[in-house]
């Protein structure tokens, strides 16, 4: 494994990093938010150790990755190596991974139904392992996306602590490709504020500046680090 200040520059990532850096230092002066109130998860999924360690040796140690599976194969090694890593779960879970999801994550931003609830809550108990968990909202209410419709929220977060005994820390959304994010923003940083929650995981490559203005305390930010998939 190579020293983290001594690994090769290799592509373009950390000179990208430091620009995601600069953007965000720019949007949290202009929102009057202080840098420590943003968490930066760098969005790894799709590319393998020899793109993430330069990330890495550039000093970032948050990621995120969409699939289990392939953050099970790609992850052990390097949080053994670099064991300051926290890892974030950004993508769809099914019940059947959440086991390994309570395993091998920190945190995980899709939980949306019942059954999810209940095989975290199981995983939760028998892994005495708490990640921190949102609460998916499909702002948009497409039809293909995972999340729970903005109407059916407040009784959902409701059924989370109550039925389920599990602490949420926050909400999360993906805003149709179609539409400005701001109005999916701010229905999510709505839903939260009534429900009490203080964590909005919001805001991607093209919008985490706008993200920012509007509350995020974790932006997810893949391509605009580590290239195009
Ligand atoms: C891939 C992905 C991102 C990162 O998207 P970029 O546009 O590459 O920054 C953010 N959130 C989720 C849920 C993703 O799947």
């Amino acid at each position: 494994m190579t020293e983290s200040n001594t690994a090769p520059v290799t592509g373009h990532s950390p000179n990208a990093l430091a620009a995601v850096e600069a953007e965000i230092a720019r949007a949290c002066k202009d929102a009057r938010r202080e840098r420590s109130a943003v968490t930066l998860i760098a969005v790894s999924k799709t590319f393998g150790p020899d793109a993430i360690l330069p990330v890495i040796g550039a000093g970032q140690r948050v990621f995120g990755e969409n699939r289990v599976q392939e953050a099970k194969a790609k992850w052990p090694a390097l949080t053994e190596a670099y064991p300051d890593i926290v890892l974030h779960l950004i993508g769809p879970l099914q019940s059947n991974k959440a086991k390994e999801a309570v395993a091998l994550f920190d945190a995980i931003h899709s939980v949306d139904r019942p059954s999810i609830c209940q095989a975290l809550a199981k995983e939760i108990e028998s892994q005495n392992k708490h990640p921190q968990l949102f609460v998916q909202i499909n702002t948009g209410e497409e039809p293909q996306k995972a999340g729970v419709k903005p109407g059916e929220a407040d009784a959902f977060l409701a059924s989370c602590s109550d039925t389920y005994g599990l602490t949420i820390s926050g909400l999360m959304c993906i805003p149709p490709v179609d539409e400005p994010p701001a109005a999916h923003f701010a229905l999510t940083a709505k839903i939260a504020a009534r429900n009490g929650l203080t964590n909005l995981s919001m805001g991607m490559s093209a919008d985490f500046a706008n993200a920012i203005m509007l509350g995020a305390t974790h932006i997810r930010v893949g391509s605009a680090i580590f290239g195009h998939r």
